[in-house]
Parts: C-alpha cells; structure tokens; sequence
C-alpha cells in the first residue's frame, strides 16, 4: 500500500476526516454572498451556532482559520490599560502570548514545562493582585495533547471580574465546556477539529460581558463590525462562500449525531487510544492525569525517529497520524482522534503500529494494543 490522499486513514490533529456530505454541499455554482439565498444559509448556520457551543450568545463566523479568530478576540478584548495574564504550557499558549504582545503592553506570562499542568496557585495569586483585566488560556494544548484544567481555573478568574478568553481550536465539540458555568467571556473554535468541516473558519463566542467590552484592534477582523452584519445574516467582507456551505452541514450532521454522543465518542476513542499505548509499553507525552480526550501524544519508540516510525505508517500502511512541533519534531507522535474518526480508524491504526514494533522486534504482546480497543468498542 502506498500514500493515497483519497483513501488514506486520516488522523492527525486537525484538519480531520471530512463526511462526504459536507464536501459535497461544497459544490455549488457562485453564490451572491449579498443575496437572500445566502443570507438564508448565514441564518441558518446562527440557529446550529448554539449546538456546537452547547450555549447560547454572541457567536460569529470569521473567514480564515482558527488564529484569525484568536487574533479576533485578543485585538478586541486585550484591554489597553490593565493587565492581561497568559497561560502557558505548550506551543499554541506561546502562540497565545505572541499575539497577545502585538495588542497590549501589559503582559505577564505563567508558564509550565510543554506538557505540565499550569499551576492553579500561581495563576490565583495574580488574580489576587487584583489589576489582571484579562486572562488568556488554551484549552486544548494540541502540541502536547493536554486539556487544561479550565473548571479549577474558572472561580477565581470569574470572582476577580477578569475577561476569561478561551482557545478552544481544538477542544469546542471533543472536550466538554460549559461556558456559562465557567463563565467563559470568549471562546474560538476551528473549523477543522471537532466540527470535521474544512479548513479556514473561525467561530467564536461571546458573552453579553464581551460585547460590552469590545474595542477597535483588527480591522478586518473587527467583532463589532462582524456582529454589526451579522444582525442581517451579513458579514463585512467577502466570506467563504464555500465554506460556509461546508459548515451549514457539518452542524447539521452535529445536531443529527449531537454533541454529546460526538463527546462521549471522542472520550472512548481516547481512553481506547491511551490503553492500546499502554500495552504496547510505549509512553504518552504530556501528564497522564491531563491527557487530552482530542488528541493523544506518544513518546516515539526508543531508537525510532519519524522515518523509522511515522514516516512508515504514512508510505506503507497509507495512515497519517502527527508528528511533533518546535522542540518535538521527531520525538512524539500525534494521534488526533475528534470531529468524525472512528473506531474501524483506531483499529487500522494500532494494527499497523503493532506491525512496524512486531518487524522491530519491540512488541510486548502481539494484539494486546487491538484488544484494547475492540473491548472499548460499543
Ligand atoms: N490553537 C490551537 C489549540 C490549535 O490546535 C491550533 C491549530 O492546530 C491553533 C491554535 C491554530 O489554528 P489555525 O492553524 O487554524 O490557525
């Protein structure tokens, strides 16, 4: 077996699988974007919102992927005078950071090693200073496959009446949030993660909290202006046409499944994805305590580097799975189950990897990693 693009075993950690339904609702001739046939599917997308947010408010639509949404809400809701506080532990925090430092001159960074837990004491104490205006924070660390702990961090953020801004790329629709309990002013959510729809939207959400505090930052990507048009099924710019097309039926087939089948799911392929690792004595990155449900790293075999291991799994045995990012690179692999993968995926997947440690000599107990995912199976 060779790569195949069209027919390969996709699970990297977003952009995933895509339902043919949603591709196809894709292939339409031009659309007018100021028409009413448009402004009918704009509308549409504004009453699914709700579901893939699992809450109700302000919630957008932005053409350009899920860093347009971040750099969306941190240019208009950073706030000029105050503080802002950004969490950190892996590569998309830092990413968080570095936006977060073009918009305001008043930034304090705590940081954990990539793959540790933020310390919930040390972020208490700078709210207890009490001029933190803002607090940044991912929820889903994609680079180290960890979910942050956003339900201890929430009551001491909500009490010191700082905006709580969330990344949720690649969390919204894998990793529950609820984002009026938490009390979560913005949260940004990809097209490409748990939604399964293309690349290159961003939705964001915002509570009445939010709205009242946007300000000028990004032109083009000025909320107020988005929820402005918005009121008229409308958007400011150009949007994707195609892409809103793609999105209408991606939270159709969302609301059809609902979300929290599409949880639960995304939490048995991860709990059967971090027992099959177990058996095959190999080792997951981040705490195991705070692994992700979205995504599952993996230390890479001692002695096999990405073309021993990951490179194999690509060319002979046409699966994709991730490799690592910055320090990473050819020292973790990436599981990326969310949005549609299933569990024929993680079967193939783990066969495959058995193979390549069986012909490696370095497989414990030839199946075990494939019995742990079949018992998980419904
Ligand atoms: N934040 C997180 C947590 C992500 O996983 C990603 C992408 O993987 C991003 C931000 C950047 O999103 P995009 O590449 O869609 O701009």
């Amino acid at each position: 077996m060779t790569f195949d693009p069209e027919t390969t075993t996709f699970l990297i950690a977003g952009p995933v699988r895509i339902h043919p339904r949603v591709l196809r609702a894709m292939s339409m001739p031009s659309l007018n974007h100021r028409g009413d046939y448009f402004h009918g599917i704009v509308a549409e997308i504004r009453e699914l919102l709700p579901v893939l947010f699992a809450a109700k408010g302000h919630q957008l639509i932005l053409s350009g992927s899920g860093t347009a949404g971040l750099e969306a809400v941190y240019s208009s809701l950073v706030p000029k005078e105050g503080r802002t506080l950004v969490l950190t532990n892996g590569n998309f925090g830092e990413r968080t950071d570095q936006i977060v430092r073009r918009y305001s001159s008043s930034v304090t960074t705590l940081s954990a090693p990539w793959g540790q837990p933020i310390s919930i004491d040390s972020v208490n104490s700078e709210l207890a200073k009490g001029d933190v205006r803002a607090v940044c924070v991912v929820h889903n660390e994609t680079s180290v496959g960890m979910a942050n702990d956003l339900r201890s961090l929430a009551p001491a953020i909500r009490a010191s009446g700082a905006l709580f801004l969330v990344d949720g790329i690649s969390a919204v629709a894998g990793i529950p949030m609820p984002i009026d309990e938490w009390g979560v002013d913005a949260v940004v959510a990809g097209s490409q993660k748990g939604l399964a729809a293309p690349a290159g939207l961003a939705l964001v959400h915002l509570s009445d909290r939010a709205v009242a505090a946007l300000h000028p930052g990004s032109f083009y990507l000025d909320l107020a202006a988005h929820l402005k048009s918005l009121e008229k099924n409308d958007t400011p710019w150009t949007p994707a046409v195609p892409l809103f097309l793609a999105l209408r039926e991606a939270l159709l087939l969302l609301k059809e499944e609902g979300l929290e089948n599409r949880l639960q799911k995304t939490h048995r392929l991860a709990e059967a994805s971090r027992a099959a690792v177990d058996v095959l004595r190999l080792e997951l990155y981040p705490d195991r305590r705070h692994a992700s449900d979205t995504v599952t790293a993996v230390k890479n075999p001692t002695g096999m580097g990405d073309p021993e291991f990951r490179k194999v799994l690509e060319k002979q045995y046409n699966i994709l799975v991730q490799g690592g990012q910055g320090a990473l690179a050819g020292k973790i692999f990436r599981i990326g189950h969310m949005g549609i993968a299933d569990w024929p995926d993680l079967l193939v997947t783990f066969a495959a990897i058995e193979r390549i440690l069986g012909k490696a000599g370095r497989l414990p107990t030839p199946g075990a990693a494939l019995r742990e995912v079949v018992e998980r199976m419904p």
